[in-house]
Order: structure tokens, then sequence, then C-alpha cells
């Protein structure tokens, strides 16, 4: 059973009188335990409507969603769902409810009524996690975006969810607050095996998943790993970007060079210039090592 199971989902919002506003059609796709997943589309193609369907914010008009088995729809799962599921938004300067960022990291264990010495203990691991533990005394207005951010998702952990969403987390941030708060989702994924929803418009980002699901007019219209990058159509009907890598692979292969589908910048510095070893005759390609070395005995 996946950790998170959303099945032929619609969702309408309702925009006054008789108007409809359909957000989500026939969504369906599944999440494991682990797992660090992208979720990219346009501007007001349902990436945030999913996000709050995951932990029953709002519910399904048809269709239904599970998390750890348990239905959004049944209220009282929605105490244990929204445990398991933490969720960050975009605005880091919303997201701090005291002024201190260690009250701040206790304020949902201490919601949940856990004993102090409990309470102590997961802000500690909290903020050790997002490397905040220097800044635990420290007020909001001391900290950079990232770091206010870093703060958010140290809040979420202290719930120990299983699962966190960040819906555009790093939209507002600067260069080195998304390198920051993407350090601290990857290093939580890895080595405390959460699972990840990463909901972005910086295809860099999405690039970094084990996968990527494309929203666009509120259907999923492609769900893979990142073999998905070659065939770019699929990122640019749906209205988006591709990756610089991608884009400059693009270019040189035009010009006759193939350098595969690198997702990253160092990934497509060492294919260009193993390319162009091969193209200088310097390094025989594997098409001719094959094609020369078959008789050897
Ligand atoms: P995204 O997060 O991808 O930008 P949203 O899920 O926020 O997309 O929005 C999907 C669609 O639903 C958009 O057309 C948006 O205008 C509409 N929508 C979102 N929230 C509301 C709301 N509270 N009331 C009415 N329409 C909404
Ligand atoms: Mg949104």
């Amino acid at each position: 059973m996946p950790f998170l199971d959303i099945k032929s989902v619609d969702y309408a919002y309702n925009s006054g009188d008789d108007e409809y506003i359909q957000a989500l059609r026939s969504v369906s796709l599944s999440i494991e335990r682990g797992e660090f997943v992208a979720l990219v589309g346009c501007n007001g193609s349902g990436k945030s409507t999913l996000a709050r369907l995951c932990n029953g914010l709002i519910l399904p008009d048809r269709g239904y969603v599970t998390v750890d088995g348990m239905s959004t729809s049944d209220k009282k799962s929605l105490y244990d769902i929204r445990k398991r599921i933490g969720v960050v938004f975009q605005n880091p300067d919303n997201q701090m409810v005291t002024s201190i960022v260690e009250d701040d990291v206790a304020f949902g264990p201490e919601n949940l009524g856990l004993p102090p010495d409990e309470i102590r203990a997961r802000v500690d691991w909290a903020l050790n996690c997002v490397d905040m533990s220097a800044y635990a005394k420290s007020g909001p207005l001391r900290l950079s975006g990232g770091q206010k951010q870093r703060v958010a998702i140290a809040g979420v952990l202290a719930l120990k969810p299983q699962m966190m969403i960040l819906d555009e987390a790093t939209g507002m941030l600067d260069p080195d607050g998304r390198a920051e708060v993407m350090r601290v989702v990857e290093k939580l994924n890895r080595e405390e095996n959460m699972a990840v929803l990463m909901i972005t418009h910086f295809m860099e980002e999405a690039a970094r998943a084990d996968r990527i699901i494309i929203l666009d007019h509120g259907r999923v219209v492609a769900d893979g790993d990142k073999k998905l990058f070659e065939t770019p159509d699929v990122f640019t009907r749906a209205g988006l970007d591709l990756p610089i890598s991608v884009r400059l692979a693009q270019k040189l292969r035009a010009r006759g060079l193939d350098v595969g589908c690198p997702i990253d910048i160092d990934s497509f510095v060492s294919s260009a210039l193993s390319a162009l070893e091969v193209q200088r005759g310097e390094v025989k390609s594997d098409e001719e090592k094959n094609s020369n070395g078959g008789g050897e005995v």
C-alpha cells in the first residue's frame, strides 16, 4: 500500500453563485515512503490544490485520498493524517508564530500535548537537522529568508512527519536561500527516509528529485523519472521551462555534438568534454570500440 494514494480525484472551487473553477480533473498518483517527488506545473495548474487535498484541508469531489491507509474524508483520521504529512508554504514571513526561533519550533509539539522533555528533545533535534541550532534564541528579524524557511521546516519536523510537502517553499528566496533549503530537504530525505513532495517552478530543483509529476490545467500529464527530460516536449507543452543544462544540450545537439541529456551543470560539463574528445578523435566512441575490438584474442 502506497504511503499517499490519490485516486481519480476531481476538485472544483465554488467561486460564487453557480460559478465553479475545475482545479483538478481525474488526478491519480501515489507516493511511497521515502520517495523524493517533484510536482511542477504553470500557475493555476492545481499544485496547491493537490497539496491541500493531501492533508485533508479540502476534500475531493470525486475519488479519494488516503494517507498511510487512512482516508482524508474520514474526520476521525484527520489528526493522524496531519501528524504524518507536514506542509511548508511559500512565504517565510507568514510562518513564524512566535518571536523566538525555538519557541516557534516547539509550537507544534506543544499543541500535540507532549511532555516537556520530549518537546525539548524534538526542538533540539529539528533545529540541528536544518543547521539552525545556533539561532535557537534568535528572533525572526535577524534571519535571512532561507533561514526562516529552515525554521519553518524545523517546525514541521518537530511533529515527526513521514512526509513533507513544500509548496513553492523556495519561491521567495534568493539563490543561496534556495540552495540551503534544497540541501536540508535532500538530507532529510536521505538520512531520515522522509518522503518529500517538492512543488516548485525551478526546473533545476525538480531535476534533483527521483520522480517528476507534471500538472497541466488540473490533469497529470506526465509522471516519471529523470528520463522525462529526454522528451522535453512534455515540459514545453505544459508551459514549463527546461533545466539550463538540458537546453544547452539541445543547442549542441542541433550543432552536431551529442551530449545526451544532462540534468545539471556538472554532468553537462563532463558529457560535453567527453563528447568533444570523441569528436576530436582523442577517444574512440563506444560504437568504434565495438566494431574494431571484436576480433581480439
Ligand atoms: P497552482 O498552485 O498550481 O498555482 P492552484 O491549485 O492554486 O494552482 O489553483 C488551481 C485553480 O484553482 C486556479 O484556476 C485558481 O485560480 C483556482 N483557485 C485556487 N484557489 C482558489 C480559491 N480559494 N477559490 C477559487 N478558485 C481558486
Ligand atoms: Mg500554488
